[in-house]
């Protein structure tokens, strides 16, 4: 199998491009992608300092070095969940990584913070880990960006997980997500600019370039992910993909693609205005924010800042 840009010893297969390319030739098809994206999404500008919510995954550790390969001036976010050796490893790999890179890291263990883990703040309210973990880390990504002053918040959400949320709304007729679900959040009211510069990029080609950069990062998933329906919806597409190479390419970006073009199509009815939460200052959608509602309990103690 060669290359086909070099003739070299190809090393991966790129199905739904009808594709094969060595390390460097993949490596250069990898940035060219998230070049594209952050581009045609208008994701930063270079002068924008970005903040990268860093969980010690293969995804976010390989957008945080292709931004920081790209030029822009970067920092990552890791927000330490506390669920015992899945956490204590993906912060060592966070932090190994900076370490490495040169770069700074900004940790924020709940722990540390409240006494207490994600498993536990959830085991005291009505909602599973994964509803609450949601909550912390969105309300933690938009104020520490804020905080620390840096206008864009990027993650690396990859074309698998876009695809599968969109399966999932679809699959629900949940039409108020479908205004939300896109690579680009602009700021608003409060809240940062949020891009996902890895949506053109499959889980497959985000592991390939980690391996080929020498980018070690946590293999175990989150423990709560188990019964994620995500995955669910990512096994289906992946065997349609399978089936059918290029299908979640075409999924998605046509459905970007089509939002543009029509975008009354996609925009909820029931939009609500933005507020601002009467305990925290930060922005909501209802007098008091979602994360102050999680938090608003005997055994919250205080209102830690990010180290
Ligand atoms: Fe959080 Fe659930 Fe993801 Fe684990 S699987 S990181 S608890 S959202
Ligand atoms: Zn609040």
């Amino acid at each position: 199998m060669k290359c086909q840009k070099c003739r070299d010893k190809a090393v991966i297969k790129i199905a739904r491009a009808n594709a094969k390319y060595c390390a460097a030739c993949f490596n250069a098809f990898f940035v060219s992608q998230v070049r594209r994206g952050l581009e045609r999404e208008k994701m930063a500008s270079r002068s924008d300092k970005i903040l990268i919510a860093v969980s010690g995954g293969k995804d976010s550790l390989a957008l945080w070095h292709v931004l920081s390969r790209l030029g822009y001036e970067t920092a990552g976010l890791h927000i330490d969940l506390g669920i015992g050796e899945y956490s204590a490893s993906s912060r060592r790999y966070v932090e190994l990584f900076a370490e490495r890179e040169n770069l700074e890291v900004y940790s924020y263990s709940l722990k540390e913070a409240y006494k207490m883990g994600i498993l536990e703040l959830a085991g005291e309210t009505d909602r599973s880990a994964c509803s609450a973990c949601g909550t912390v880390k969105r309300y933690l990504f938009n104020k520490v960006a804020s905080d620390k002053g840096f206008p864009v918040l990027a993650t690396g959400h990859n074309l698998d997980d876009e695809a599968a949320r969109l399966l999932g709304n679809l699959l629900r007729w949940q039409d108020a997500y479908l205004e939300k679900q896109s690579p680009v959040l602009e700021s608003e009211e409060g809240f940062v600019k949020k891009v996902k510069p890895l949506y053109r990029l499959s889980e497959q080609e985000t592991a390939a370039y980690a391996f080929l950069n020498g980018i070690p990062y946590v293999i175990e998933e989150c423990p709560m992910s188990v019964d994620a329906p995500m995955l669910v919806y990512k096994k289906a597409l992946n065997l349609i993909e399978h089936q059918s190479p290029g299908t979640k390419h075409q999924f998605y970006l046509e459905f970007l693609e089509k939002r543009k073009k029509e975008p009354d199509r996609f925009l909820p009815k029931d939009k609500k205005d933005g507020r601002v939460c009467q305990e925290c200052g930060q922005p909501t959608t209802s007098q008091i924010c979602g994360f102050c509602k999680l938090m608003n309990k005997p055994s919250f103690t205080g209102r830690p800042a990010a180290s």
